[in-house]
C-alpha cells in the first residue's frame, strides 16, 4: 500500500511540476472551496494517498461476503453481517459499536392468492432457484411480500388501475368503473410502490395487488435474467408499503427513538400502516387474472407488454387473497464507527449506508456499503501514518432501511439534540453501479459537489466524472432549447433529494445538511428487491470488476473528507437562493396551469364536448365541474426570496474574505453548519408533521419522488386555495428566518 501511494505523488509531483514550468510561472494554487493556499495544497496530497489505499478487488471481496446469504431486519444474517461490518471497522482503526434498537417488522406466515372464477389458477409466489445464480436456492430467503400489508382474508372481483395513482382513478371514473368492494391489480412503476394500496384503500379497494409488468422491467426492457439482467417470468419486487410520507422509521415510536424501554404505541394506531392486504406478484402469476378480466378494452397508454388484450374488469373475474403476518418486535443493529478529529472533534461529518437487504442484496445495499468500507479502511491507513481529520468522522452502516429506513431514523430520533448541534452534514449511498454520478442534496453544498466530480476519474472514460455526466445529461435532454441550457452550463446542478433512502431523517427532519451519492444508468435490470440480486447477477450486469466502486469511494469519501478539513466549510447559499427562486416560479407556474386547465376542462363539460366525442356504444361518465382556482398572493415569499438573495450575498463576501485569513473559525463554521435548521417550520407539513423541512419532502403521492417547497406545491395539487395560501406564509417565513440568520452571521464578521 505505501509503496503505491508513494509512488502515486511521485508521478503526480511529476506531472503538477511539468504543467507548472510550461504555464504560468509563479506559485501554483490548488483550489478547494473552504481551504486556503497552503492546506488546500495538503488537502490535495491528503486525497491523492486516499485513492491510492482503495482497491477494487477488496470492494468486490466484500461485496461477495456481505451477499453471501440472505441477510432482512431480523434474520441471523443481518446480525451476522453486522458483526462482520463492526469487526472491520474495528481492524481498520475505528472506535466502532453496535447500537441496537426494538422495532416491529411483520414477516409472513401465510400468502394465499388464487382465482376462483371464471377458471381457477393459483398462484405460485415463488422465484425459482436458477443455477446460473449460486444463492439463489437458498433456504432462508424472506418468501415474496410487501412488508406492512396488512393481516387479512378477503374474495372480491378485480379492476386493473394501471400504476394505480390518482390519475388513473380519475380515468375509471369517467369509465363508470370503482374498486369499492373489489381487489385492485395494479402495475410496479412511475411512483413508490406504497403509493398504489394507499390509493386503492383511499378508493374503497377491499385488496391491492400489484404486478412486474414485462413492458417495463422484463423482456420488453431487454433479455431476461439469467441471459440479461432484466425481469424474469418469476421475478418478483418485494418491498415496504409503509406510508413513508406520514412519517419513517419504526410505526410504533414515530419521533423517538426505538429503544428497548420506548413508550410504544398501538399498532393498529399507527397512522403510516395500510388497512388493507397487499401482495406483490410477477408476471407469470398475473398472467391469467389478467387475461381473465372483462370490461372495457385498457386505454392504449395503460397495456403493458403481455401477450394479451388488457381489459379494466372487472367481469366474471374472482379473486381469494389472504394474507397473515407475524407481527413481532426484532433487533435492529446499525454499527456506528468514530474518527475522533484532532481540532474540532464535536463537529461530526457523518457517513451512511444500509447494510440489510430484502434479500442477498449484492447491489442494494451492498454494493454502496462495501465502497463506504472501503473508504473507512483508507482512512484507517491514513490515520497510522499520524494523520487526524480536524473533525470528527462518523460512519454508520444501518440495518432495516429496506422496511421503511428504521435503523437510521431511530438512531438519529435519538440523538437528534446532539446532531443538530454538532452534525456538519450527512452524505448518503445505497446501491451503486456503472454508469453516471447521481448527486443529490442541500443546495448550499453545491459548490462542494461540484468540486469533487472535477476532480474524480470516470474509469471508463477516464474524463472526470463531472464531464461524463455532463455529456449524458445534454445528450439525453428531451428539448432544443433543454439541451443549450445543459451545454452552456459549467457547474454541477444538485437535485432536490425526496425520500427512499436514510438520508430522510437528517434531512427532513432535523435539517442536518445532506448528500446523496451514487453511479449508476449503466447498471439496469430487473433484480431489484428479488432473490435475484445476488453476487453473480452484480459481477455481470451491475459492475464488472467492482471499478465504480473506487470511484464511489473516492466521491463520496473526497466529499467527507474535505468537510472534515475545511478551514471554512464550503457551505454558499447563493446556490440554495437560485434553486428556491426556481422552485417558487415553478409553483407560480402550476397555480397558473391549474387555472388554465380548469377553464378549458370546465368548458368542454359544459359544452357536451366529451360526450359528442366518444364512440356512444361506449360509457362515459361525465365528470363534475371543477372549482375555479383563485389568484394566491404570493409576494411574501418573493419578498423573502429577495432578502434571501441580499443576505446570501453578503455572506458570500464575508465568506471569500475568510477562508483566506488563518485562523480557526469556530463560531463561523458551526453558524454556517446549523444555518439549514433555520428552514425547520414549528409544525411540519399539514397532516404529516414528521416532515418539517420547508423546502424538501417526499411527495404525498408519489413517495420516493421529492416535491419542492412541499406545502404549497401540494395543496395546489389538492386544489385546497386555503392550505396553499398559508403555506406560501409559512416558507416566506421560514426562508425569512434564514436570512435574517444569515444576515446576522455576515454582520458579525464584517
Ligand atoms: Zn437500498
Amino acid at each position: 500500500m505505501k509503496k503505491q501511494s508513494l509512488f502515486l505523488v511521485i508521478i503526480f509531483l511529476f506531472f503538477a511540476q511539468n504543467i507548472f514550468s510550461q504555464s504560468v510561472p509563479q506559485v501554483r494554487e490548488t483550489k478547494i472551496s473552504g481551504f486556503n493556499a497552503t492546506s488546500a495544497e495538503t488537502q490535495k496530497q491528503l486525497e491523492i494517498k486516499f485513492d491510492a489505499n482503495l482497491n477494487r478487488e477488496n470492494i468486490g471481496k466484500n461485496i461477495k461476503n456481505l451477499s453471501a446469504k440472505p441477510h432482512a431486519l431480523g434474520s441471523p444474517g443481518s446480525k451476522e453481517n453486522a458483526g462482520y461490518i463492526l469487526a472491520q471497522y474495528k481492524s481498520f482503526g475505528w472506535d466502532a459499536k453496535i447500537e441496537t434498537f426494538k422495532v416491529l417488522f411483520p414477516s409472513p406466515k401465510t400468502r394465499v392468492l388464487e382465482m376462483i372464477a371464471p377458471t381457477s389458477y393459483k398462484a405460485l409466489l415463488k422465484e425459482p432457484a436458477l443455477k446460473e445464480d449460486a444463492t439463489s436456492g437458498q433456504a432462508d430467503q424472506l418468501p415474496t411480500y410487501n412488508a406492512w400489508s396488512a393481516d387479512g382474508d378477503v374474495t372480491g372481483d378485480v379492476v386493473f388501475v394501471n400504476y394505480g395513482l390518482p390519475a388513473d382513478y380519475e380515468e375509471l371514473a369517467k369509465m363508470g368503473i370503482d374498486v369499492k368492494g373489489k381487489i385492485a391489480i395494479a402495475k410496479y412503476g412511475r411512483s413508490w410502490r406504497g403509493i398504489k394500496p394507499k390509493v386503492a384503500q383511499e378508493h374503497g379497494a377491499i385488496g391491492c395487488i400489484i404486478y412486474s409488468d414485462p413492458k417495463d422491467d422484463g423482456y420488453g426492457a431487454g433479455d431476461v435474467y439469467p441471459k440479461g439482467a432484466f425481469k424474469s417470468e418469476y421475478g418478483v419486487q418485494r418491498g415496504s408499503v409503509m406510508d413513508m410520507v406520514i412519517y419513517p422509521g419504526d410505526p410504533l415510536t414515530p419521533g423517538i427513538g426505538a429503544t428497548e424501554d420506548a413508550k410504544r404505541l398501538d399498532r393498529l394506531k399507527a397512522t403510516n400502516l395500510i388497512k388493507i392486504p397487499v401482495l406483490p406478484i410477477s408476471y407469470h402469476d398475473a398472467k391469467p387474472l389478467l387475461e381473465a378480466l372483462d370490461g372495457p378494452v385498457a386505454p392504449a397508454d395503460w397495456r403493458g407488454g403481455l401477450p394479451i388484450t388488457y381489459h379494466v374488469g372487472p367481469g366474471k373475474t374472482k379473486v381469494h387473497l389472504q394474507l397473515a403476518f407475524d407481527w413481532k418486535l426484532v433487533s435492529c443493529y446499525d454499527v456506528i464507527a468514530m474518527m475522533k478529529g484532532s481540532q474540532y472533534p464535536d463537529e461530526w461529518v457523518l457517513r451512511g449506508n444500509h447494510h440489510d437487504a430484502w434479500v442477498n442484496g449484492a447491489s442494494d445495499p451492498i454494493s454502496g456499503q462495501a465502497a463506504m468500507l472501503e473508504e473507512a479502511k483508507s482512512i484507517g491507513e491514513l490515520v497510522k501514518t499520524g494523520w487526524r481529520p480536524k473533525r470528527t468522522l462518523v460512519y454508520c452502516s444501518w440495518d432495516g432501511e429496506e422496511p421503511g429506513l428504521i435503523g437510521s431514523t431511530e438512531w438519529a430520533e435519538t440523538h437528534a439534540d446532539e446532531l443538530q448541534k454538532k452534525a456538519v452534514v450527512y452524505i448518503n449511498s445505497d446501491g451503486s453501479g456503472r454508469g453516471f454520478l447521481g448527486a443529490g442534496g442541500s443546495h448550499a453544498l453545491e459548490t462542494l459537489v461540484d468540486e469533487v466530480a472535477k476532480d474524480v476519474t470516470d474509469p471508463q472514460t477516464k474524463v472526470t466524472v463531472y464531464e461524463r455526466r455532463k455529456a449524458e445529461t445534454i445528450t439525453s435532454a428531451s428539448t432544443t432549447k433543454a439541451k443549450k441550457d445543459a451545454l452552456a452550463k459549467n457547474t454541477l446542478q444538485l437535485d432536490a433529494l425526496g425520500s427512499g433512502s436514510d438520508f430522510s431523517v437528517f434531512l427532513q427532519h432535523l435539517a442536518v445538511p445532506s448528500l446523496d451519492l451514487g453511479y449508476g444508468g449503466e447498471n439496469n435490470g430487473g433484480e431489484y428487491h428479488s432473490i435475484y440480486d445476488s453476487y453473480d447477477n452484480y459481477v455481470r450486469f451491475k459492475d464488472p470488476g467492482f471499478y465504480y466502486g473506487v470511484t464511489l469511494s473516492q466521491t463520496a469519501g473526497r466529499a467527507a473528507l474535505r468537510m472534515a478539513n475545511a478551514d471554512l466549510l464550503p457551505f454558499d447559499f447563493r446556490h440554495l437562493y437560485t434553486t428556491v427562486n426556481d422552485y417558487t416560479k415553478e409553483t407560480i407556474d402550476l397555480l397558473q396551469q391549474t387555472k388554465e386547465n380548469t377553464e378549458i376542462e370546465n368548458q368542454l363539460i359544459k359544452t357536451n364536448a366529451y360526450v359528442l366525442a366518444t364512440d356512444p356504444t361506449k360509457t362515459f361518465i361525465v365528470q363534475k365541474a371543477q372549482d375555479e382556482v383563485p389568484y394566491l398572493d404570493f409576494s411574501p415569499l418573493q419578498n423573502a426570496l429577495i432578502a434571501l438573495q441580499k443576505s446570501s450575498d453578503s455572506l458570500s463576501k464575508i465568506w471569500e474574505r475568510a477562508v483566506k485569513i488563518n485562523s480557526d473559525h469556530v463560531a463561523l463554521n458551526k453558524s454556517l453548519y446549523q444555518a439549514e435548521q433555520q428552514l425547520l417550520t414549528t409544525t411540519g407539513l399539514p397532516r404529516r408533521g414528521w416532515y418539517k423541512h420547508a423546502l424538501y419532502a417526499p411527495g404525498f403521492y408519489t413517495g420516493y419522488g421529492v416535491k419542492t417547497l412541499p406545502g404549497i406545491r401540494e395543496a395546489i395539487e389538492q386544489r385546497n386555495w386555503k392550505e396553499a395560501q398559508e403555506q406560501i406564509n409559512i416558507d416566506a417565513q421560514a426562508i425569512n428566518k434564514l436570512s435574517n440568520y444569515l444576515m446576522n452571521i455576515a454582520d458579525r464578521n464584517q
